[in-house]
């Protein structure tokens, strides 16, 4: 298929969230290429650009910009750049999240105020802030934005703690946004994915077990790889899920209908 017949080409994506080659945004900015998207990247902090802007250039990135999804002004910035280069937005990607590694480990009820304030301000409230921003962006044509969950957000799952929280507050942000923006043809979905070794999922503790465990125990006998989020990503951003928004929906190997 030549360039111009892939299925996104024309279409703009923002990605925010990728820290190196295993984050689970890589995985989702890989398959968006691919199928044709021009693509523009966000990283926090100096450490990560040396890792993110090779990756975007690689992939023929329009911009590599900082930003941190605690600071507003840096929220505002970027959307400023990317209505200067592109003047529209199709496909936001949001794969974010952070707690205090105290936080995630131990018992739940431990966790103090500012950690869980951090925890729910970066891993949810940002994705209400940034579908702020792009929405008018978005609200000519339409559009589609992502978050990434975990079922730790609708089941106690060890150590999760506070993510759980506010996976679950993550989880009704998408709810509320896709009713929010829905007259506007923007739609919002959350993928609940299986564990994947990144980064994130590494300050978890024990999450080699959880690993290891769920490859055994989910009915496909798999674990998923950050390419199959990306794969699932795609499908929710093409015309054929242009019906589908406000969802949760799980790429997991089907772990999440076990009930032990
Ligand atoms: P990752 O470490 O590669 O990505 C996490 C990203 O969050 C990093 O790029 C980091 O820079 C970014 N981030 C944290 N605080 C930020 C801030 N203040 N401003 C801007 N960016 C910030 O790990 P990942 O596993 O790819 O995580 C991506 C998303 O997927 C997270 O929401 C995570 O909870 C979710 N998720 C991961 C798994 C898994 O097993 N890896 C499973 C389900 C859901």
């Amino acid at each position: 298929m030549s360039q111009t017949n892939l299925p996104l080409t024309g279409r703009t994506a923002l990605i925010v969230g990728v820290a190196n080659e295993r984050s689970l945004a890589w995985g989702v900015a890989k398959k968006l290429h691919e199928l044709g998207a021009t693509l523009g990247f966000t990283f926090q902090g100096e450490v990560l650009e040396k890792r993110v802007r090779p990756l975007a250039e690689s992939i023929g990135a329009t911009f590599v910009e900082s930003c941190d999804v605690a600071n507003d002004q840096d929220i505002s910035e970027v959307f400023s750049k990317v209505k200067a280069r592109w003047d529209k937005l199709d496909i936001l990607v949001h794969s974010v999240a952070f707690a205090n590694r105290e936080d995630l480990e131990g018992r739940f009820v431990d966790t103090n105020r500012e950690g869980f304030r951090k925890a729910l301000d970066i891993s949810a409230y940002s994705l209400v802030a940034l579908a702020k921003a792009a929405e008018p962006l978005m609200e000519s044509h339409g559009g589609s934005i992502l978050t990434m969950s975990y079922h730790g957000a609708q089941k106690v799952i060890p150590n999760y703690n506070v993510m759980g929280v506010a996976k679950a507050a993550l989880e009704a942000c998408v709810r509320y946004l896709a009713v929010d923006m829905g007259p506007k043809k923007i739609r919002v979905n959350a993928i609940s994915a299986g564990p994947v070794k990144t980064l994130a999922a590494a300050g978890i503790r024990g999450f080699r077990d959880i690993l290891g465990q769920m490859g055994e125990k989910n009915p496909l006998r798999e674990n998923i790889s950050a390419e199959d989020v990306g794969e699932f990503a795609a499908f929710l951003s093409l015309p054929g899920a242009k019906h589908i928004t406000g969802g949760v929906h799980y790429v997991d190997s089907g772990l999440n209908i076990l009930g032990l």
